[in-house]
């Protein structure tokens, strides 16, 4: 089936007891056992398993072309499980630009824990390659990284991986199963904040590992998924499967919106540098062509002046919420630098924009009037 067909059906089918369409929200905590003591519907304990839950399971795992899928309360506790699921000694390789609850996620307690990290631009793959030491075990990727949009060649990294008999695992929140297919070009496990496009709305926390094969890795992910507790409730898994329905065409719609947008900021004045990977002038544009199928919603710019000058765009936008995070349909612009606070790779004059599926034309416009003065 193709990914259209399958953001509408995977995952769920009519009710079979009462013929329901829509999945049913499954809250109960606990399942009955069949007389002999079995539990041959297969659910003991929501938090072991729910059937909510297990529909987007089943879901993202098709979406991703993975084995399995793992769903967790929020993209942090699914990035804090792949770390959990390594021991202390071992060596991860994370990239300079990335969300920046990752790199802190292992400087506040990974490290502490006993893992060793490096820090690397991976856009450069002979400094990735230098990187690696024997007890290296993960290489994490981000692509389109944030904020600057870099980009990481997956199927490379792929390769260095393999060598260093080391996992990748692609943080794939940004561009969507729509927009890349990390599984495809050699990554071992694809990384979401399904708060963002999977959810689609700014209305669910959420998070979700999916992995290639079932192995032993797979199988500590699940058991730090059901001992750790981290787990997607049923409400949230529920919002994020009804959310997949619309995934392939909210990013279609994102992506022409974007295209639009940063078209329009590159020939600005006022603006001194767009970040959009669909821009033929982004620096990995090529490789953006070849790695992606569609460039996706988020883009960031800087504005030819400081901080204060920024902060002041950001506060003449009347349809951009001034608001963190994306993916939602609403469009929201953020200094970065404030967020993320002094450990910030953010340049002080960026704007990051999560571009929503308003008409592109109110978009621009609404920007206009905030660059104007
Ligand atoms: C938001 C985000 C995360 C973290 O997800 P939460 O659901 O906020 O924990 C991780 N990676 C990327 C790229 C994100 O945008």
């Amino acid at each position: 089936m193709k990914i259209e067909t399958l953001c509408v059906h995977a995952g769920h089918h009519p009710d079979p007891v009462t013929g329901a369409v829509t999945a049913p929200l499954h809250l109960s905590t606990t399942f009955e056992r069949d007389p002999d003591g079995e539990f041959r519907r297969g659910y003991i304990y929501a938090r072991d398993n729910n059937p909510t839950r297990r529909g987007l399971e089943l879901a993202l795992a098709q979406l991703e072309g993975g084995a399995e899928a793992i769903a967790f309360a929020s993209g942090q506790a699914a990035t804090s499980a792949v770390f959990q699921a390594l021991s202390p000694g071992d060596h991860v390789i994370l990239p300079l630009f990335a969300y920046y609850g990752t790199p802190k996620l292992v400087r506040e307690v990974y490290a502490p824990w006993g893992l060793q990290a490096s820090h690397v631009d991976m856009r450069d793959l002979a400094a990735v390659r230098h990187a690696v030491r024997p007890n290296t075990r993960l290489i994490w990727v981000e692509t389109p990284s944030n904020p600057l949009l870099t980009l990481t060649d997956i199927a490379a990294v792929a390769e260095i991986a393999k060598a260093a008999r080391a996992r990748l695992v692609v943080d794939n929140t940004w561009a969507t199963p729509l927009g890349q297919r990390p599984l495809d070009l050699g990554a071992d496990v694809v990384m979401h904040a399904t708060t963002k496009y999977l959810g689609g709305h700014s209305d669910v926390v959420g998070g979700a590992l999916i992995v290639r094969t079932e192995d032993e890795f797979s199988a500590r992910l699940r058991m730090l998924q059901k001992e750790g507790g981290a787990i997607a409730g049923p409400f949230d898994a529920w919002l994020v499967t009804r959310g997949i329905r619309t995934l392939p065409w909210r990013m279609r719609a994102h992506t022409a919106n974007a295209i639009a947008v940063t078209a329009f900021l590159a020939s600005q004045p006022g603006v001194e540098a767009v970040h959009y990977p669909g821009l033929p002038s982004h620096p990995q544009h090529e490789l953006a062509s070849r790695q992606m199928q569609l460039f996706g919603g988020m883009a960031s710019f800087q504005v030819a002046g400081d901080r204060e000058e920024a902060l002041a765009v950001a506060a003449r936008c009347r349809i951009f919420t001034r608001a963190t995070s994306l993916g939602g349909v609403e469009s929201l612009i953020e200094h970065r630098a404030s967020v993320e606070g002094p450990n910030t790779r953010a340049p002080e004059n960026l704007l990051r924009i999560s571009i929503g599926l308003e008409n592109a034309d109110d978009l621009v416009d609404d920007l206009r009037e905030a660059l104007g003065r």
